[in-house]
């Protein structure tokens, strides 16, 4: 992946090396949910899907996990995330909630996600954990 000195798809303004990367990369843990949340759509971007199976909640993943990840990020270029609203989801939270619209494209259209997704600490990390489509 040679876009270090990009900008991160997450849409901070940042370099991905100043942002994302080091999540992905497993040098820093994400402390809130919102940075997991758009470390995730980033990696979503970037197809990095050990990051997203590593990131789902361990009672949230299946056996199709990965296939089906893999297939839907094929799918999809991820264009722009939003984040609208969020709750909890702090350095000392166990849960959170990230409201959100992602932006992409997928076969020539534009589309957008709306999404809360809620997010539990396993093990003193954050994982998603699911989400309730708007
Ligand atoms: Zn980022």
């Amino acid at each position: 992946m040679l876009i270090n000195k990009e900008l991160c798809p997450c849409g901070s303004g940042d370099q991905y090396t100043d942002c994302c990367a080091p999540f992905h990369s497993g040098k820093e843990l994400a402390k809130t949910a919102e940075q997991l949340m758009r470390s995730r759509f980033s990696a979503y971007a970037l197809k990095q899907v050990d990051y997203l199976y590593e990131t789902t909640h361990p009672d949230k993943r299946d056996d199709d996990f990965k296939r089906e990840i893999t297939a839907w990020a094929n799918r999809a270029e991820f264009t722009r995330l939003e984040i609208l609203n969020k709750r909890q989801g702090r350095s000392l939270d166990k849960v959170g909630k990230v409201e959100f619209i992602a932006y992409y494209r997928q076969f020539g259209e534009e589309k957008q996600m709306h999404e809360i997704s809620r997010f539990k600490r396993f093990k003193g990390k954050w994982h998603y954990f699911d989400g309730e489509v708007e």
